[in-house]
């Protein structure tokens, strides 16, 4: 896979989108964004969509796509999942591990998080892993010691090289799909903390790290957080479901 270009554009589209709305999206989209090798952009379709966008992207190597999840076991009898294997065949080269959404409708723990970053970089998926504090940590102070044990764990299966080149994505639950956004100064703060960390870990490659930002990003904020310290990225959901409008957001 091309190195990851910072800053990276990553849209989450939750579930939406089937194959048909994604190649539409895909072709309205590649039409007006020209290969700019300064970024990148991923998209994170339904896993039913994989494939679809996938071959949509087959000449354009700046624009990756990935899955928004995968199972904690490699194979086997456990229906509805789909494994790491199988994304990276379906051609996703990415996969958000412990998305908020996971961890709290899902009730995916920390030994998942780190269960699915293992495999994912056995089947040579780049995991982007999410951490994130609810209002209520965030509240009691607890949003760095929240980060931080997510950090921490679920990056704890990986040797230093394989945690190097994963992807963090900040991602304040409070903040997600609730149009309130983190200050560009607070994210700035959370992604310093975990910069700090990784630096503990993997000394001067932490600096190589991509930490995203992600809760309510669209194209009037974008730019701001973008400018901030130690955010490399966005990871984007409901503003990047329409074209046009995702189109702006990567063009900040
Ligand atoms: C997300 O789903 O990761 C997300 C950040 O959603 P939204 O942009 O809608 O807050």
């Amino acid at each position: 896979m091309r190195e990851i270009q910072k800053p990276i554009f990553a849209a989450n589209w939750k579930l939406n989108h089937g194959p048909t709305k994604a190649r539409e999206f895909m072709r309205s989209f590649l039409a007006s964004y020209d290969a700019a090798g300064d970024r990148t952009v991923a998209f994170f379709p339904s896993a039913l969509a994989v494939a679809a966008v996938a071959e949509a992207l087959s000449s354009r190597p700046d624009v990756l796509v990935g899955v928004q999840n995968i199972a904690t076991q490699p194979s086997g009898a456990f229906t509805g999942e789909n494994s790491a294997a199988i994304a990276a065949d379906a051609g996703a080269k990415l996969v958000l591990v412990g998305h908020s959404e996971r961890r709290h409708v899902f009730g995916e723990t920390d030994e998942d998080t780190a269960k699915k970053c293992a495999l994912a970089v056995l089947h040579g998926l780049t995991p982007v892993l999410c951490v994130g504090e609810t209002l209520e940590q965030r509240e009691a102070g607890e949003t760095e010691a929240v980060v931080l044990r997510q950090l921490s764990a679920g990056l704890g299966a990986l040797d230093d090289d394989q945690a190097a080149a994963s992807l963090i994505a900040y991602e304040p639950v409070w903040a997600i799909g609730t149009g309130r956004t983190a200050t560009p100064a607070d994210a700035s703060a959370i992604h310093g903390v975990l910069r700090s960390a990784l630096r503990e870990r993997l000394g001067d490659r932490a600096a190589d790290v991509a930490i995203l930002y992600g809760g309510s990003v669209n194209r009037d904020n974008v730019k701001t957080l973008l400018a901030a310290g130690d955010v490399d990225g966005v990871l984007v959901g409901g503003a990047s479901l329409d074209a046009d409008g995702w189109s702006a957001i990567v063009r900040a």
